[in-house]
């Protein structure tokens, strides 16, 4: 089946979707973006999405012309075309259609949305059960990473690094050697006993499954520190994991070729990913 695409007011398929080249995205990346996870047909965490998709587009100054229940509405249409029960849903708003020149184009220019949908698979069940590899990398992003932007090679060149490594992710480190995040997923480690993940600050993306698996471990009493920690630390750590759109809750093992504790996922990582698959069946734990 083709899956299901739309561009600024028309819906066709992925395959035959025609944009513009004069879009703002195409030349500068000068757009934010989300994905969203749908799961039986129901999708997952919408309003903590949209929640960050207007709050990333306010950071880069485009005013979204569109409500939150007429974005919702676009989705809507496309999942009924795909009729897909498990999807992945891409969308995009750039700062809209104006020749090419670096500063913005009139203020009267629409932006532009762009979304479409395609079957999600999971995982390979392998990589929850015996836990994944990382590779750590130095975070050369700009100082704005909690806006969810288009411009992603900073996140992509890492993300290759870990491919050329045969790892899963790639962990961001700054100059201090504090962790901040993956270049797809935020990361915590569990550190005497301690669930501990970098603070929502400018040098993280607010992660949606970040937000869930924080709560679920409230639920479950787990203590949490929202505070960064070292290299050292985390590979000196009990467990590591990530969290993410795809994986929910995913165990890291194996760092830079060091094994972390005994190269199994840990009882904390493996509590907290069935607390949140327990959530997304149930609405259970969390709240926004
Ligand atoms: N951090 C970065 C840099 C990301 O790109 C993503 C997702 O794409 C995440 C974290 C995880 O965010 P979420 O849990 O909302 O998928």
């Amino acid at each position: 089946m083709p899956d299901a695409a739309y561009y600024n007011g028309q819906y066709t398929t992925l395959q035959q979707l025609q944009v513009s080249p004069d879009d703002r995205a195409f030349y500068f990346g000068d757009g934010v973006y989300e994905v969203v996870k749908v799961l039986d047909g129901r999708v997952f965490a919408l309003e903590l999405h949209l929640d960050r998709l207007y709050r990333s587009a306010a950071g880069i100054e485009v005013k979204i012309p569109w409500s939150r229940a007429e974005i919702a509405g676009v989705l809507a249409d496309l999942l009924e075309r795909s009729t897909y029960p498990n999807a992945l849903t891409y969308f995009q708003i750039s700062r809209g259609v104006a020749p090419r020149k670096h500063a913005y184009p009139p203020a009267d220019t629409v932006p532009s949305l762009c979304a479409w949908v395609k079957p999600f698979h999971g995982l390979p069940k392998a990589l929850h059960e015996e836990g994944a590899k990382a590779v750590i990398v130095a975070d050369q992003r700009w100082p704005q990473a909690w806006i969810k932007s288009l411009n992603l090679l900073p996140n992509a060149m890492a993300a290759d690094a870990a491919r050329r490594a045969g790892a899963y992710e790639a962990i961001l480190v700054d100059r201090d050697g504090l962790v901040n995040e993956c270049s797809a997923s935020n990361l915590f480690a569990v550190i005497d006993g301690v669930v501990r993940t970098a603070p929502k600050n400018r040098n993280i993306l607010w992660g949606v499954s970040r937000h869930v698996a924080l709560q679920c471990a409230q639920a479950l009493g787990i203590r949490v520190q929202e505070r960064a920690f070292s290299v050292p630390e985390m590979l000196y750590g009990d467990e590591v994991f990530l969290t993410s759109t795809s994986p929910d809750v995913l165990p890291i093992v194996n760092i830079d070729g060091h094994q972390i504790s005994d190269g199994r996922p840990g009882p904390i990582t493996r509590r907290l990913l069935a607390a949140f698959r327990h959530h997304i069946r149930t609405g259970e734990y969390t709240t926004r």
